[in-house]
């Protein structure tokens, strides 16, 4: 089953590539999973990412920084249905979300027709459990989707 999720990830990623979304920064949200976060942190970031106080000890500063840097949205996915409502918020044009391939698999149906670009994590831990993200992964689909919109604009 991992395999096809992989598979299916993958050939998302590729069509969301090949229709090159129009979206500003602004309308683009970094969606990730709650998992990511460091199980001994006492912070409840899950309805409030300003209360991660940005220590470093988990991949969540990484990328709120990025969005930050960026000008993007940022929200952590805290359950199949609440994020799909983050998704569908019709502010937000495309999406980025980091999380583990059966959930993005599961994800992406219901998210369909927006682009959602997928970028899985990684689970050195387990499942579930202090799992792991390839920022820079995560910063190329962002800067691909936004350099998207340059493109348009002649810009880039
Ligand atoms: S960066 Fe630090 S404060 Fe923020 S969620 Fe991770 S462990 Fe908690």
């Amino acid at each position: 089953m991992e395999l096809l999720d992989s598979a299916i990830v993958g050939l998302n990623n590729l069509a969301v590539k090949t229709r090159r979304t129009n979206v500003k920064a602004g309308e683009l949200l970094l969606l990730f999973s709650s998992c990511l976060q460091n199980s001994q942190c006492e912070q409840r970031i899950n309805n409030d990412l300003t209360r991660c106080r940005r220590c470093g000890k988990c991949p969540v500063k990484g990328l709120l920084d990025m969005a930050d840097e960026l000008g993007v949205k940022a929200a952590m996915a805290t359950g199949g249905h609440l994020a799909l409502e983050k998704v569908k918020n019709p502010s937000i044009k495309a999406v980025v979300a980091v999380a583990c391939e059966k959930e993005l698999r599961e994800g992406l149906l219901g998210c369909f027709p927006k682009p959602v670009y997928a970028v899985p994590i990684s689970k050195p831990n387990g499942p579930c459990h202090d799992t792991c993200i390839d920022l820079e992964a995560v910063r190329r689909a962002l800067d691909w989707l936004l350099r998207s919109q340059l493109g348009r604009q002649g810009v880039a």
